[in-house]
C-alpha cells in the first residue's frame, strides 16, 4: 500500500486547487493565515457564522427579548440542534437531544443501560477508550454498587482496537459494551456494525462515544442497530470551546431506560411544577437542568455547514489528506525516527494522523512556539495532526510536516525543556 506522494508544495498547492470543498475554508475564522492549524479534532475553529449569531445572541435575545427569548426558541434548541446532529450520525430526529457534557451523558446512559440489564455484571470496554470514559464508567459502578466489574480488554500495539479479543469476551454476564467509535490517540476506528451486532447476539447493550467520529465520518447508529450513543460538539462540529455534548437513545429504549439525574427540564408540563416526576416523551426525559443556552446555541452554525458540504464528501477529502500526510511522513519523517502510530488502513481510521518520536514532547514545544504549527501531543511521545477536512489544505499539511523536518534538522527542539504544559 506504499504510495510515493510528490514532497513538493506545487503539488499541494494542485490538490488545493482540485478540491471541490476548499471554498469552506472561507467560511471559518482564520485570524493568522501563517498558523497551522491541525487541532481541529480538540477545538474546532469558529465559523464566521458563529460570531454574528454570538452578538446577536447576547445583544438581541438575551438583550432585548429578556425572558420571552425561552419562547423564541431557546426552549426548543436541545432538540431542535439534536435533529440536526441526527442527520449526520444516521439517527432519527426524536432520538437525539443536546445536554450536559460528554462524560456527563455517559454516566446517565451508562448507569441507565446497567439498571436494565439484572443479573448481567459486566461492563466491558478497552485500553483505547479515553480515560474519562473509563472514571465515569467506575464511578456509575461505584454509585450502583451491584457488584459491577468493569473489564477493559487491552490494545496489542497500543494502535489497533483489540476487536476480536472484544467479540471473545462479550457474553450472557455481559450488561453494556461501551467504546469510542474512534480512539483518540491512535484514531483506530471500530466495526461499529460488527461489534454492534455481536454484543446484541450475547444480549448485551451497546454504547458509542461518538466525539472523535461525529462531522468527520459518516455514521449509520440505524443501520448497525445502536442502542446508545454519546458524543462532543467542540471537536468536527466547531460547537466551541465547552459547548454542551449529545446523547442518543434510540426510540424504542426511550421509554424503557430511566435518567438517573431527574431534574425539571426532563419533566412533562414542567410548568406546572408539580410535586411528582413524570418523565417527558422522547429523548427530552434524558434533560436535567436549564441548558447554556449561548454555547448550545453556537453549535447550530457549524453543524449547518457540516450538512451542507455533506459527511461522504468530507470523508472522502479526509482520506485523501490522511493518504496524503502518510506518504509525506513515509518520505520525510520516517527516516527521521517518526513512527506511524495510526492504522495505515484508511477503512480504520479517523481523521486524525498520529506519529511517534522519542524527543515527541520537545519536538511538539519547538512547533508551537517556534513554528507557528498547532497540532496536539498525546503522552508520552505521541503528535497528533488534526484533519478537519471542512477548513484544513493540503498545503496546511505540507507545511506542517516540512516545519517538522526543520525542527528535528535543524535540532530546534533541544532548546525546550520537558516542563509539560496544562493544554497540549
Ligand atoms: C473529547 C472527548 C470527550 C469530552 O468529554 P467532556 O465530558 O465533554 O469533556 C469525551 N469522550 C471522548 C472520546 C472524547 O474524545
Amino acid at each position: 500500500m506504499t504510495q510515493h506522494v510528490p514532497t513538493d508544495a506545487a503539488y499541494a498547492a494542485q490538490l488545493d486547487a482540485r478540491d471541490a470543498l476548499a471554498h469552506f475554508r472561507a467560511r471559518f475564522v482564520i485570524d493568522d493565515p501563517d498558523l497551522i492549524y491541525l487541532d481541529g479534532n480538540s477545538l474546532g475553529r469558529p465559523p464566521k457564522a458563529a460570531l454574528a449569531l454570538a452578538d446577536d445572541l447576547t445583544r438581541r435575545q438575551w438583550g432585548q427579548r429578556l425572558i420571552r427569548g425561552w419562547n423564541d426558541g431557546w426552549f426548543e434548541a436541545p432538540e431542535r440542534i439534536g435533529a440536526k446532529i441526527a442527520q449526520l450520525i444516521g439517527a432519527h430526529a426524536d432520538e437525539v437531544i443536546v445536554a450536559d457534557s460528554t462524560s456527563v451523558n455517559l454516566f446517565k446512559l451508562a448507569v441507565a443501560a446497567l439498571r436494565a440489564q439484572p443479573g448481567r455484571p459486566r461492563v466491558l470496554t478497552d485500553d483505547l477508550n479515553f480515560p474519562s470514559d473509563i472514571y465515569v464508567l467506575r464511578g456509575a459502578i461505584d454509585l450502583l454498587d451491584k457488584g459491577h466489574a468493569l473489564e477493559v480488554v487491552p490494545s496489542r500495539d497500543g494502535i489497533h482496537g483489540p476487536e476480536d479479543g472484544l467479540r471473545a469476551a462479550v457474553d450472557d454476564r455481559t450488561a453494556l459494551l461501551t467504546l469510542s467509535h474512534t480512539a483518540f490517540k491512535s484514531g483506530y476506528t471500530y466495526d461499529m456494525a460488527g461489534l454492534t451486532a455481536a454484543a446484541h447476539a450475547a444480549g448485551a447493550l451497546v454504547l458509542w462515544d461518538l466525539s472523535h467520529s461525529v462531522g468527520a465520518l459518516p455514521i449509520d447508529l440505524t443501520a448497525a442497530g445502536v442502542d446508545l450513543a454519546i458524543g462532543c460538539t467542540y471537536k468536527y462540529l466547531n460547537g466551541g470551546p465547552g459547548a454542551p455534548a449529545f446523547l442518543y437513545i434510540r426510540r424504542d429504549l426511550q421509554e424503557t431506560l430511566g435518567n438517573p439525574i431527574t431534574g425539571w427540564m426532563g419533566q412533562q408540563g414542567l410548568f406546572d411544577f408539580s410535586l411528582a416526576y413524570q418523565p417527558a416523551a422522547g429523548p427530552r426525559r434524558f434533560l436535567t437542568g436549564t441548558a447554556p443556552i449561548v454555547s448550545l446555541a453556537l453549535i447550530e452554525p457549524g453543524v449547518d455547514i457540516l450538512l451542507e458540504a455533506g459527511v461522504d464528501n468530507l470523508r472522502a477529502k479526509s482520506e485523501a489528506q490522511s493518504a496524503y500526510a502518510i506518504g509525506l511522513w513515509e518520505a520525510l519523517l520516517e527516516p527521521l525516527g517518526f513512527s506511524l502510530n495510526s492504522p495505515r488502513e484508511a477503512r480504520r481510521r479517523g481523521s486524525h494522523v498520529s506519529l511517534g518520536h522519542a524527543e515527541g514532547l520537545r519536538i511538539d514545544l519547538a512547533l508551537i512556539d517556534a513554528m507557528k504549527v498547532l497540532p496536539d501531543f498525546r503522552a508520552p511521545d505521541t503528535i497528533r495532526l488534526g484533519i478537519a477536512p471542512l477548513y484544513t489544505s493540503f498545503g496546511d499539511i505540507h507545511e506542517a510536516v516540512t516545519r517538522l523536518e526543520t525542527v528535528v534538522t535543524e535540532r530546534l527542539f533541544e532548546k525546550y525543556s520537558l516542563e509539560t504544559p496544562t493544554v497540549t
